[in-house]
Formats: C-alpha cells, structure tokens, sequence
C-alpha cells in the first residue's frame, strides 16, 4: 500500500511559484525525510500535504484516496510543528487530548490514548502540569503525544527538534527512530541537520528551489550525489 502519492503538485502564492511540479511517493511505513535549504518549499510542501495549504495544481493522495479537498482533519495525519504550539492554559493532559475530544471520540478512548502515550513518551509523571513548567524536550515530547493519540497513517514533522540542545536532540531523534519502529507509521520528517537524515531516513528527498533534485537512501545519496548541490547536503566530502 501506498501512504503518499503526490502528482504534478504545484503550488503558488500569488506570482510566486514554490513548488515545482513535485512527483513523490512514501509507501506504508516508511520514513522519509527532506531536506534542502531555507525556502526551498520544505514546510509549504508539508502543509500541502496536511491540508494546510491547498495545492494550485496535481493530485495529493494519502493511503490510496485523492485528498484535495478533504479538510486537515480528516486526512489521517498529523503534524508536529518546531515551535509547539501547545495551549498553555491547559495541561499535559489535556493538551495531549484535546485534538481527540475536537475529533468526538468518547471520554474513555481519550483517557486510555493519552495514558498510552504518556507512557511511551515518559510523560505519566507529567500529565497534570502545564507548558510553563516543562522543559523544552518536555514540551516538544507533549506536541509529538498529541499527534500520537490521534493513531494518524501519516506522521509529518517540521523541523521538530530544531529548539532543542545537542544532547537532547540527540536523545529525541533516538525516541523518533523508536516510535516508528513501534507505530509502523510512516513519517515525512523536514530537518536541517544531515546526522538526523541519514540515521532517520529510509529515503532522503532533496529539495532545491520547489523541485525535487534527488531522491535515494541515505547511502545512495551519500556515495553517488547527483551534483555538487546534493554533495553539499549529504555526500561523502571529496
Ligand atoms: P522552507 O520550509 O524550505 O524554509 P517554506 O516552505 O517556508 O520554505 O517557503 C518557501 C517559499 O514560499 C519562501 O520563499 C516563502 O517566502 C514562500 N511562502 C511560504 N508561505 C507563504 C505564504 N503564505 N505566502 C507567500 N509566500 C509564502
Ligand atoms: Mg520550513
């Protein structure tokens, strides 16, 4: 099965073309990452795949239907952004179910999610207090339970560990590779930083100025980059 099918997918903003005419599939359970520099259309792309956006032209389809006019949710994603956005008024808690409770489902689903998430998430000593008084790797643990308990097909990430330290950076990108392999899910990861590429990745996507130059696995890309721009990113030095 296929969780992604993108065709022709462009998008403009007013005269501004950002995507380019992007043709990309992620089969079930796979992990895909992209990268590219500052304004190459990495975070737009996401949100045209989330529904966020709307594509001016192509086909988004996710798990096999074409979603171009399926509302965010309801597509069977869910995204976590670099800045958390959690409500800092409410809870862990409450943070963590609120999506779930705007969904509908009952109270009990909503309880035994959060609960199970929480533990994979090492949150259960957590649930009762507020953003404020987490610390950052907390916070940005409560954005990922929050999309976990929605059981999304599809996980998309924006850059999600780019506020932390380098130590919990590496830490979390550890529990990411983890999750993955627990919820055999598949993720779209959007990252800046080469080692969480190629340790994360299935498949590399790289994107240069709304096109996609080159697609292949981290060892594909990393011995055989397709130019000087791709080397750049992720090949081998030489
Ligand atoms: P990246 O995430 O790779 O840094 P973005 O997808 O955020 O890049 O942005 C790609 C390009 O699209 C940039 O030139 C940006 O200015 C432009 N862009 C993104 N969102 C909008 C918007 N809502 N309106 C106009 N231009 C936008
Ligand atoms: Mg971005």
């Amino acid at each position: 099965m296929t969780a992604l099918k993108l065709e022709n997918v462009n998008k403009s903003f007013g005269s501004v073309h950002v995507l380019k005419d992007i043709n990309l599939t992620v089969e079930d359970g796979e992990f895909v990452v992209f990268v590219g520099p500052s304004g190459c259309g990495k975070s737009t792309l996401l949100r045209v795949i989330a529904g966020l956006e709307d594509a001016s032209s192509g086909t988004v389809a996710i798990g096999g239907d074409v979603v171009n006019t399926v509302p965010p949710a309801k597509r069977g994603i869910a995204m976590v952004f670099q800045s958390y956005a959690l409500y800092p008024h409410l809870n862990v808690k409450d943070n963590m179910g609120l999506g779930l409770k705007q969904e509908g489902q009952a109270k009990p689903v909503v309880e035994e999610r959060v609960t199970k998430a929480s533990k994979m998430l090492d949150l259960d000593k957590y649930l009762t207090r507020r953003p404020a008084e987490l610390s950052g790797g907390q916070r940005q643990r409560v954005a990922i339970g929050r999309a976990i308990v929605r059981e999304p097909k599809l996980f998309l990430f924006d850059e999600p560990l780019s506020n932390l330290d380098a130590a919990l950076r590496m830490n979390t990108r550890v529990e990411i590779a983890a999750l993955h392999r627990t919820l055999s899910a598949s993720m779209i990861y959007v990252t800046h930083d080469q080692i969480e590429a190629m340790t994360l990745a299935d498949k590399i996507v790289v994107l240069r100025d709304g096109r996609i130059e080159q697609v292949g696995s981290p060892l594909e890309l990393y011995n055989n980059p397709g130019n000087r721009f791709v080397a750049g990113f992720l090949g081998s030095p030489s």
